[in-house]
């Protein structure tokens, strides 16, 4: 399928009429191929009155019919085979063996919604018959379904340019829901963006549903996504990125006549405290796999770990210096783009120039588009006394805290920010210490996991990606797993309806 830097609007493909910009071969830092250009006011305009007009039947389709186009995306993504794969390592950087596993993940996440939505749980019917007989006063019959909340505007994310992009987690719950999905394409991958959306355009037309159903808009600024969350017909959004982007989108949902949920995932260090028992009986092993999971990916995965919390006494040094050894032999790898690059060396310099905290190892040094991997170690006042040092560093950086006693962890985990995920690596000795500390992990994190890494995220129905401000806006819900489909939907009550005139939902369930 060729790139043609053409926007889909509905079932149209066009070149937009705006300013170009280009794709980059990521690790060369070369322009790759022709311009794609920014979509104007009156393309942005036509995407969301096919989008609204789409609503109107899209939000009808039967589960069925909608499930099927949910497996049609996911074949069609299939059926673009290599020259998916080879231009997204292109854009993002990334090896192909990841973009192979990604794209595998996305398969399986629209798969998994597909089956979500035949089963219809997610519609919540609920059936509270009529009591005439109640005294004082009768009892309506009231029923409660879920219903979909309207278009959605979906910001792709660079680091997932398949699971977290056009066809990604946010796309795939929309649809599911029932809402229309304008996508504004990340301008880090839009070769990558077009091919997807040419997937889910052509699935759109094989399941003869309205062509508004999804549309791809390019952006060589924040003209096209600031214009789109504004309008009032787009009634929710989901995002992936920068705490300054996500806050940005929020600041203009809020400040519309109705404003709307911004789904933003935004900022997490994701935590990691090593218990004494386990530090002092198997520190190094540890070492090894938490080096392994910060340098994965060019620590790129809002996962990452980027803060490791450990109390003064055995093992705690010998863990520090295995980290800092492993280390050493990790190679520095091509970062996302050239911003996200330079935000990491601004981050982990910012980081070094701090009197409180030293540099304890590094990875090998690389190209100017690389980053090379560092660890850094303070102390528990020292972070208590300095919210720049939970600052996330994008990027394979990590801070090793030493308190010095179980007290100190204890406020120093008080006064962290809203987190994705905690990770305890404990061994049965810690179990009491651990389980202590359950009821303040529960308050900060989403995701609260045992003797393992966050990275590589399961997509599960029990799976929470989310978490407390800043991890994301909105800490009820989350990105991954099937729950993500409830961000898109609303209550509806309806009380004392004829049965003329009851959705058909309801009918046969009761
Ligand atoms: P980003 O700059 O926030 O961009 C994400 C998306 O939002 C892009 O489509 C971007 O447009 C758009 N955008 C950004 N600011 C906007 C604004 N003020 N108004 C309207 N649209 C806006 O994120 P990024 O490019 O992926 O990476 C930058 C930084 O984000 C990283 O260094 C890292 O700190 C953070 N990040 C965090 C995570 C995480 O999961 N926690 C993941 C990825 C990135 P353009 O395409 O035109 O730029």
């Amino acid at each position: 399928m060729a790139i043609r830097g053409e926007l889909l609007i509905g079932g149209e493909s066009v070149i937009g009429a705006g300013r170009p910009f280009f794709a980059v071969e990521q690790t060369t830092g070369t322009t790759l191929g022709s311009a794609f250009h920014s979509a104007t006011g009156e393309q942005v305009e036509r995407a969301l009155a096919s989008s609204w007009e789409a609503f109107r039947s899209y939000r009808e389709t039967t589960l069925h019919d909608r499930a099927v186009f949910l497996e049609r995306i996911a074949t069609n993504i299939l059926d673009l085979g290599n020259e998916l794969v080879d231009r997204a390592s292109a854009e993002t950087g990334l090896p192909k063996g990841r973009i192979e596993g990604e794209r595998a993940r996305t398969v399986g996440q629209l798969r998994l919604f597909a089956a979500e939505i035949r089963e219809g749980r997610f519609q919540e019917l609920r059936f509270d018959p009529a009591d005439p007989e109640r005294k004082p006063s009768a009892k309506p019959d009231l029923k409660l379904r879920n219903v979909p909340l309207g278009p959605v505007s979906v910001f792709g994310s660079s680091n997932f340019p398949l699971a977290f992009s056009v066809a990604g987690g946010d796309t795939a719950s929309a649809l599911a829901a029932g809402c229309p999905v304008i996508v504004k394409a990340h301008s880090a991958h839009p070769g990558t963006s077009e091919l997807v959306g040419r997937a889910i355009q052509k699935a759109v037309a094989e399941s003869a549903f309205a062509p508004g159903v999804f549309s791809l808009l390019f952006d060589a600024g924040f003209e096209v996504g600031q214009a789109l969350v504004a309008d009032g017909r787009i009634r929710a959004v989901g995002f992936t990125g920068s705490r300054r982007g996500g806050l940005a989108l929020l600041d203009i949902a809020n400040r519309r006549r109705q404003p709307i949920p911004v789904y933003a995932e935004m900022s997490s260090i994701n935590p990691v405290i090593i218990f004494p028992s386990a530090i002092a009986s198997r520190g190094p092993e540890i070492a090894k796999d938490f080096i392994s999971s910060l340098t994965l990916g060019a620590g790129q995965f809002c996962t990452n770990p980027g803060l490791v919390l450990t109390v003064e006494g055995p093992g705690v040094a010998e863990f520090t210096s295995a980290a800092a050894s492993h280390l050493t032999r990790a190679a520095a790898q091509t970062m996302l783009t050239a911003g996200i690059c330079d935000a990491f060396k601004r981050g982990t310099a910012k980081m070094e120039s701090k009197t409180s905290v030293e540099v304890v190892g590094r990875g090998i040094a690389g190209t100017p588009l690389e980053g090379q991997a560092v660890l850094f170690s303070t102390t528990g006042s020292a972070l208590l006394g300095d919210p720049e040092l939970q600052e996330e560093i994008f990027g394979a950086a990590s801070l090793v805290v030493k308190c010095a006693d179980q007290g100190e962890l204890a406020r120093v985990l008080d006064s962290l920010e809203g987190q994705l995920t905690v990770a305890l690596l404990m061994d049965d000795a810690d179990a009491a210490i651990a389980q202590a500390l359950i009821p303040r992990l529960e308050l900060l994190a989403g995701r609260l996991l045992v003797n393992g890494f966050a990275t590589g995220v399961e997509v599960s129905p029990a799976m929470v990606h989310g978490g407390p401000f800043p991890a994301t806006s909105d800490g009820r819900s989350t990105s991954v797993g099937t729950m993500a489909i409830y961000r898109f939907l609303r209550p509806v009550c309806y009380q004392d309806f004829p049965p003329a005139i009851t959705p058909a939902a309801f009918r046969g369930n009761e």
